[in-house]
C-alpha cells in the first residue's frame, strides 16, 4: 500500500472543510509616483508595492554567479516570486475549498479547475509585472487565453476577474488595483515566451498537479527563473502540505502550507504561507543507506511507472512502501528531508516541460540534493518550453545516487527486454 498524503488524510476526522484564509488587511494608501508599466497602464493604479516596501530595507548587491554584466543577487526578484506565489496560492485555496464544498457532480465539471489555472496565472504574471521595474519580461507559462477569448468562454472570463480582483483586495499591497477583463487576458498572455539558452525567463506552473487540486490533495504554483538557460531562483508555493515533515503522518498537523524556496548559491528555505512568516533553512537528509530511504512519487499511474519504480525500489532494498504526492510537493518535502529518493517515469511519449520542474529543481539542488534524467545527466532548461531527456528523472541525495543510478539502468534494461519478448 502507498501511502497517500492530502487534505482527505491531513484532516482525516469528519468531512472535508473549507480552508481558513487570511482576514482582511487594511489597504495601504497608494503612493504618488507615476505609472511605470506598458501595457496594464490603464488598468491599475501607479504603484509597485514591494518596491516601495522594500525601499525601507536596503537590497545587498552581488555580481551574478553567471558572470554576466548584470549585478544581480536575484533577491529583489525572489521577494516578487514569494508574493506571486502566495496571492496565487490565495486564489487556488478559495477555488479549492469551493469544490470540496460542492456536490460530486460538479467536481466532475473541470470549470474551477479552469478558472483556479487561468487566475493563477493571471496573478503571478500582475504580481511580476508591477513589481519587477526594469524592461519587460518574459514568462514562459503553461495557459494562453486563447479559449477564454471565445464567446462561449464569457462567463468563465467574468468568474476569473472576479476572483483574481477579490484576491488583490485581500492583500494590503495590492487592493487598490481592479482588473478588467481585457487586463486580465493581457496578463495570462505574457506566457507565452518561449524560453531559451540567452537572457532571463521566469517559468510557471500555475497550478500543478491538477488532478490533486480537484481529489482535495496536493498540488503547487511553482515559479522559478532563468537566467542564461540556468535555473538561478524558484518558489513551490504548496497550500496543503504541513509545514513539519510528513514523514510520520501520524503526527498532530498544525500548520498547513508552505513555501520553498531557493536562489542558486544561496541555500533553499521552507516557511508558511502566512503573511510574514519566517523562512528556515532545509537540507536534503543525509541517509546513505538504501534500506533506511523512502521515496516519492506520482500519486497518478499515468504520470509515472509505478512498476518500474517498484522494481528501482525493490533493487535498491528500499522497505518503505512509496509515498505518492501530486504535484512539485514532492520536490519539496525531498528538499527537507521527509523522504530520500524522487523517481519519475512518465509513459513513452511523454515529453516533460520546464515549469513542471524548474522551481522544484532548485529546491533540491540549493538543499544539498541532486536532480538527473535516468542517465544521470543534469537537466537542460535552455532548449525551450521541453526538457529533452533520457527517460525519466530522479532525485535523490548524494550518498545515495550512485547506487540509485545503478537500479534504475538495471531497471530500465529488465523493462525494455520484457517488452521485447
Ligand atoms: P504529478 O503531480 O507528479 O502527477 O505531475 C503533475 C504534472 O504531470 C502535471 O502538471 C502535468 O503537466 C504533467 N503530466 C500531464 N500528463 C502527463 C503524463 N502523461 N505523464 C507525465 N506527466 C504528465
Ligand atoms: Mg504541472
Amino acid at each position: 500500500m502507498a501511502a497517500r498524503l492530502g487534505l482527505s488524510t491531513v484532516f482525516s476526522l469528519g468531512p472535508r472543510k473549507a480552508l481558513p484564509l487570511p482576514g482582511r488587511l487594511p489597504c495601504l494608501p497608494a503612493p504618488g509616483y507615476p505609472i511605470h508599466r506598458h501595457f496594464f497602464t490603464s488598468l491599475y493604479s501607479p504603484i509597485s508595492p514591494l518596491q516601495l516596501a522594500r525601499n525601507l530595507s536596503q537590497v545587498t548587491m552581488s555580481a551574478s554567479i553567471y558572470g554576466t554584466s548584470q549585478i544581480s543577487s536575484y533577491e529583489e526578484e525572489l521577494a516578487a516570486a514569494k508574493k506571486a506565489a502566495s496571492l496565487a496560492a490565495r486564489l487556488c485555496q478559495l477555488v479549492q475549498a469551493e469544490i470540496l464544498q460542492s456536490d460530486v457532480q460538479s467536481k466532475a465539471d473541470k470549470s474551477p479547475v479552469t478558472v483556479a489555472d487561468y487566475g493563477s496565472q493571471a496573478i503571478v504574471s500582475l504580481v511580476l509585472d508591477m513589481e519587477l521595474s526594469s524592461a519587460p519580461f518574459s514568462l514562459v507559462a503553461e495557459e494562453d487565453s486563447e479559449d477564454l477569448r471565445k464567446d462561449s468562454s464569457k462567463e468563465i472570463l467574468t468568474r476569473i476577474t472576479d476572483l483574481v480582483n477579490s484576491t488583490l483586495s485581500s492583500d494590503p499591497l495590492f487592493c487598490n488595483i481592479t482588473m478588467s477583463e481585457e487586463g486580465v487576458l493581457s496578463a495570462i498572455d505574457k506566457g507565452k515566451s518561449e524560453g531559451g539558452s540567452s537572457g532571463r525567463h521566469w517559468v510557471l506552473d500555475p497550478i500543478d498537479g491538477t488532478k490533486g487540486f480537484v481529489r482535495g490533495d496536493q498540488y503547487a504554483i511553482a515559479l522559478a527563473l532563468l537566467d542564461q538557460g540556468k535555473v538561478v531562483l524558484g518558489v513551490l508555493g504548496c497550500p496543503n502540505l504541513p509545514l513539519a515533515s510528513i514523514q510520520n503522518t501520524n503526527q498532530n498537523v498544525e500548520q498547513i502550507g508552505c513555501l520553498f524556496s531557493a536562489i542558486v548559491g544561496k541555500g533553499a528555505l521552507v516557511q508558511s504561507l502566512d503573511e510574514g512568516s519566517s523562512p528556515t533553512k532545509i537540507q536534503v537528509t543525509t541517509i546513505d543507506n538504501p534500506v533506511d530511504a523512502s521515496f516519492f512519487e506520482s500519486y497518478e499511474a499515468a504520470h509515472s511507472m509505478h512498476d518500474l519504480t517498484s522494481n528501482i525500489a525493490k533493487k535498491l532494498g528500499v522497505k518503505a512502501p512509496p509515498v505518492r504526492i501530486d504535484s512539485q510537493a514532492k520536490y519539496g518535502a525531498l528538499a527537507r528531508g521527509d523522504g530520500a529518493i524522487y523517481l519519475r517515469f512518465p509513459h513513452k511519449g511523454y515529453r516533460e516541460k520546464i515549469w513542471d520542474h524548474a522551481a522544484g529543481y532548485i529546491v533540491v539542488t540549493e538543499a544539498g540534493g541532486v536532480v538527473t534524467d535516468a542517465a544521470g545527466n543534469d537537466l537542460d532548461f535552455s532548449k525551450g518550453r521541453y526538457l529533452d531527456l533520457d527517460t525519466g528523472i530522479i532525485a535523490t541525495n548524494t550518498n545515495l545516487m550512485p547506487s540509485l543510478l545503478v537500479a534504475v539502468q538495471e531497471s530500465i534494461k529488465e523493462q525494455q527486454s520484457a517488452s521485447l519478448l
